[in-house]
């Protein structure tokens, strides 16, 4: 079979990663995730680690044409956590040992809330006494604001290239608030520069994106040599004008599932020690989506954390799972989850990407 010469080899090259993107069988799916599994189990171990997320705030300045709190989206009920909220959901995170956090929010580029990011993150690391790893997801910035909130305690930084494909990019986002590839690559150098462990990951089943693309994504991730990968399936929004366009014309649910399955395993196999998250939006197309992508070969989970009254408000797609739970909740079934998997939850450690420091060792 060749699919198993292909594994069976230590490296592999583009041609080999195109093959293996188009395989279909449940037969060969099974070889390809058992595969990724094991590599995981060899490289990053079997533990799975969380980051408790907090969507702070739906405000944004970009108009990406296909997510739901994008600026011209006028149905969207803005809201903005304050820093007690805020404190309140990183205690609650510390106190059920989870060990990292992640804060997520629109983007915003002004003094007022570069400030409070900041001060945000010095009182998370004050009230958790350093114990607690802080992950920002908050958009391309300054070099200057990357040091700045790296500084104040933040060591991880996530920021999707969301395809490395420059003209599908160009087609997803206006370019009328310097919404540019090369600004978004270029931000991806600052934070390395900044001294964080970088994250970037793609939509997966945008309309016009093909498997090359997806191959050319993984081999972004290495040129880029990136430490964390967050991917998931592209999800419509009806309020938004990919959404009303492409409505027919995205790939099927399950399609979208397996090829996210496909990403996360062929990520594993070619990147090795990287973090790869299995993510909410994998769920949000199949109930078991996020056990699958444990099993694919990802080792983290973000349980959605975000105080009740705001988790409806923050609907990046339709049919964004878990709105109604309380964090309490979320992480019942969670844990339930994972014990199908075999897998084990570091709680209490950060779970620090591997890559990061044999990156820094060469
Ligand atoms: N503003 C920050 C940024 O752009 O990095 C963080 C928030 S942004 C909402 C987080 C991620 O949501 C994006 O990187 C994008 O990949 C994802 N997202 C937005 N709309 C989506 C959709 N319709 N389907 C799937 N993922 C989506």
């Amino acid at each position: 079979m060749k699919i198993k010469d292909i594994l069976n080899k230590d490296n592999l090259n583009r041609e080999d990663l195109e093959y293996l993107m188009g395989i279909d069988s449940n037969e060969e799916l099974d070889i390809l995730y058992g595969k990724a599994y094991e590599v995981k189990e060899k490289n990053v171990g079997k533990k799975v680690y969380y980051r408790g997320l907090i969507e702070f705030s739906n405000i944004c300045v970009k108009d990406c044409s296909y997510c739901g709190i994008r600026k011209s989206n006028k149905n969207t009920d803005h809201f903005m956590m304050t820093k007690e909220e805020i404190l309140t959901s990183a205690k609650w995170i510390y106190e059920n040992n989870y060990g990292s956090l992640v804060l997520q929010a629109g983007e915003r580029q002004d003094k007022e809330f570069v400030e409070f990011v900041e001060d945000v993150v010095k009182e998370i690391k004050e009230m958790s006494q350093g114990k607690l790893g802080i992950t920002l997801s908050l958009g391309e910035q300054t070099k200057e604001t990357y040091e700045r909130w790296h500084e104040a305690g933040a060591h991880r930084y996530l920021l999707r290239i969301e395809t490395s494909n420059e003209d599908l990019y160009k087609t997803l986002h206006p370019e009328d608030v310097s919404h540019d590839f090369t600004t978004r690559v270029k931000s991806l150098g600052y934070l390395k520069e900044a001294g964080y462990q970088v994250g970037t990951g793609v939509m997966i089943g945008l309309p016009g994106q093909t498997t090359k693309d997806l191959v050319d994504d993984i081999l972004f991730y290495e040129k880029y040599n990136i430490d964390m990968i967050g991917m998931g399936p592209y999800i419509i929004h009806d309020e938004t004008p990919m959404g009303a366009e492409f409505k027919d014309m995205v790939l099927s649910k399950e399609e979208r599932v397996k090829l996210g399955l496909k990403m996360i395993a062929l990520t594993r196999i070619y990147l090795k020690d990287v973090n790869i998250a299995a993510t909410t939006a994998l769920q949000g197309l199949d109930p078991l989506g996020r056990e699958k992508g444990l099993k694919a070969g990802a080792n983290i989970l973000m349980p959605v954390t975000t105080a009740a009254e705001h988790r409806a408000k923050y609907q990046l797609y339709n049919g964004k799972p878990c709105i109604d739970d309380t964090a309490d909740q979320c992480k019942k079934c969670l844990a339930g989850r994972v014990g199908t998997v075999g897998d084990e939850i570091a709680y209490g450690e950060w779970g620090d990407s591997p890559h990061y420091f044999n990156r820094n060792k060469k």
